[in-house]
């Protein structure tokens, strides 16, 4: 049975909420008819401070005998339910039960990995970023009970991710890969961009060799082989050349895409369409000012961020090795976690996050008028960044997977990371 899979903890993340109620004010939090009548059933009225004309649901599709829902917002994007002091009214009332379970997981996620449930967490949580609270390790039965709630029968049955879009891979080879890719990121002598661009090195190897048709010892030994080949090969000898032509422009969308923020507040409107079209227009021409593309990101010269950080700051470098270990060890980037996607095409749209959380974190400290970029603007970055990995339908769609498959024919993905990580 499911409910008694194990659970695989990330060993180098802790967490605790700290009640900045950031959650409560990006997520569309969707719910089941049967948590939308548990609320209703709550009695909700304006002695609760919620406005006799503020709904609380929006209804977001139907189907014959079906419907569903997510809550609704109040005019600042927060969730209807949140009050002034940043706290859920429906936890302070009725208890932590009460709230939709999307609430109680966050800002966990849980992958069945195998004969195991991977944990891994959401790093649009600015505590999860920072690394703060208590560590993970130390949640372990409360973690398993959250895992019984949202864990489905059968998930011992998954299929494992395959390694492109043909070639198949049992569970133990997706672990012994994530294994290789997780040893290539713990290195400690190298910056998160060095071992960034080996495991990427590693993905060419893996996808020439056609590593999957080799089974037990064979395919350990020549995933090590090539462990020792990327280790020993130089990946930073030649100055990073800047992103031009298609590799530019699907690179600007791709970040775009990731630095928007849909808070489900605003209607979809013609005006919000057609703003998104020329958002979309301005992204890929790529000069002149970039369009603003959310209230933290206003107008700046697309100039400015192709601009040169330097060394990162030691924390930022240890926010992103962090956050790729953590998205690797837990599978989020590839299979049931991440739209479907085989292992090497959702392990480069996970590097990608890197370029383009620097692309953020450029243009947060270029709206300032800073040039230089500090560890709060990459950890502001990544939250913004991760709300999307994921959990955005856009990233799922055949459009955007496609550009990233582009972006990896044309040799791009290394390329774009030695440019922003500069
Ligand atoms: S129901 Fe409560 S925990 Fe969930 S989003 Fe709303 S305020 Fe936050």
């Amino acid at each position: 049975m499911s409910k008694s899979l194990p659970l695989e903890l990330p060993q180098l993340q802790n967490w605790s909420c700290h009640t900045c109620g950031g959650c409560c004010k990006q997520h569309g939090i969707y719910i089941t008819a049967e948590e939308r009548q548990r609320i209703i059933d709550q009695g909700w009225t304006e002695a609760d401070g919620i406005p006799a004309d503020q709904p609380l649901f929006v209804e977001m599709g139907h189907l014959p005998g079906r419907k569903w829902w997510r809550l609704a917002h109040q005019p600042d994007g927060s969730c209807v339910f949140l009050d002034e002091r940043g706290l859920c009214k429906i936890h302070g009332k009725f208890g932590e039960p009460a709230k939709p379970l999307a609430c109680r997981i966050y800002p966990y996620a849980f992958h069945p990995a195998g004969d195991y449930l991977a944990v891994g967490l959401r790093f649009s949580c600015p505590s999860v970023v920072e690394n703060l609270g208590t560590p993970v390790v130390e949640q372990r039965s409360e973690l398993q009970r959250l895992a019984r709630l949202v864990v489905p029968e059968g998930a011992r049955a998954t299929t494992p991710p395959k390694l492109t879009d043909k070639q198949p891979l049992t569970w133990e080879q997706v672990l012994q890969l994530v294994d290789a890719f997780d040893t290539i990121l713990a290195q400690e002598d190298h910056s998160v961009i060095a071992k960034l661009l080996q495991a990427v090195q590693l993905t060419d190897l893996l996808t020439a060799a056609k590593i999957e048709s080799f089974a037990g010892k064979q395919f350990v030994e020549l995933l090590q082989l090539m462990l020792d080949a990327v280790a020993t090969e130089s990946c930073d000898s030649a100055a990073p050349q800047p992103p031009r032509g298609i590799v530019g422009t699907q690179f600007r969308l791709l970040a775009g895409q990731y630095a928007r923020k849909d808070t489900y507040s605003t209607q979809i409107t013609w005006g919000s369409r057609w703003s998104m079209l020329w958002a979309g227009w301005a992204l890929a021409r790529g000069r002149g000012n970039t369009p603003a593309l959310q209230a933290r990101l206003q107008s700046v010269p697309f100039a400015s961020l192709e601009n040169p950080i330097g060394v990162l700051p030691v924390a930022a470098d240890e926010m992103l090795t962090r956050y790729l270990r953590v998205k690797v060890q837990a599978l989020h980037f590839c299979g049931a976690a991440y739209y479907g996607e085989p292992f090497i095409p959702g392990l480069h749209s996970l590097a990608l996050v890197v370029p383009v959380v620097l692309w953020i974190a450029r243009w947060l400290a270029a709206q300032e008028g800073r040039a230089a970029v500090g560890t709060k603007d990459v950890l502001e970055a990544i939250t913004i960044a991760d709300h999307h990995h994921g959990y955005s339908p856009a990233l799922g769609t055949w459009t955007f997977r496609n550009r990233i498959r582009t972006l990896a024919a044309m040799k791009g993905i290394p390329r774009l990371i030695a440019w922003y990580g500069r």
